[in-house]
């Protein structure tokens, strides 16, 4: 089987797999989330342009390092070497399974949502690409109108020219706080990873975002506060803050 064979019949969203996209479907919702490797794992590149050592470190152990050899962890790097070295095969093959999650979120009754950054941190809604039996270059939002997409991201440079379509939440670490105040000025949401979640962050009412994942429904200019979680608990970088409650 060659590559492109095997890209044909890979699916690269995972659909309601993990607990907090579960709950998601409680309000409606029918997450597909593309998992890659994240950094520099795949060895074909930086899929976190704007990471900190502090949130690497973190996410490498508990996505990377624990799961080294697992399966799970061979497919995002095979996922994210399709998509670094066969980039119009991998886009195809990415619009053939956000139709299979809309057909799916259909016969449920459900509303289809996409978050392509589980683990990384590209800037999709910049790529352009020929879909099949298609002429002319488009993006994912220009070819997906009425899907939403979302996600967490490090580059401030992002929410500048984002589709209608497309929300973001900056994503706060121990090296960004300048970008974090920008963000913030500009009326966008920050996540932020705490020990305990406090009331107000920097003057802005805290949400508690392990409810769900469904971070376009978050109302503007809130913090997003997420707690910190396996590895995290013992970081002493200041990527996650430390509450004083
Ligand atoms: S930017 Fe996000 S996905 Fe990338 S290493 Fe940091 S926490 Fe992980």
């Amino acid at each position: 089987m060659t590559k492109f064979d095997n890209i044909k019949t890979t699916k690269l969203l995972s659909i309601a797999a993990d607990a907090k996209t579960i709950k998601g479907q409680k309000k409606g919702y029918l997450t597909g989330i593309l998992y890659l490797a994240p950094a520099t794992q795949a060895g074909v590149g930086d899929m976190c342009p704007k990471r900190s050592k502090g949130c690497t470190d973190s996410c490498l152990y508990t996505a990377g390092r624990a799961v080294m050899f697992s399966s799970i962890n061979q497919a995002r790097i095979r996922k994210t070497r399709e998509f670094m070295n066969h980039r119009q095969e991998f886009m195809q093959a990415l619009v053939r399974d956000i139709y299979r999650l809309k057909r799916k979120a259909k016969r449920e009754g459900l509303t289809p949502v996409v978050r392509l950054n589980g683990t990384s941190d590209v800037s999709w809604e910049r790529i352009k690409f020929v879909p099949e039996n298609g002429v002319e270059k488009t993006t994912l939002a220009e070819l997906f109108p009425n899907i939403q997409f979302y996600g967490y991201t490090k580059n401030p440079l992002r929410f500048k020219r984002l589709p209608d379509n497309w929300h973001l939440t900056f994503s706060r670490s121990e090296s960004n706080d300048d970008a974090v105040r920008q963000v913030l000025e500009q009326g966008h949401n920050v996540a932020v990873v705490f020990n305990k979640l406090p009331n107000t962050w920097q003057g802005k009412p805290v949400v508690n975002g392990d409810e769900t994942d469904l971070r376009f429904l978050d109302p503007s200019g809130v913090v997003v506060g997420l707690k910190a979680k396996g590895d995290a608990k013992a970081d002493s970088s200041g990527f996650v803050v430390q509450a004083n409650l």
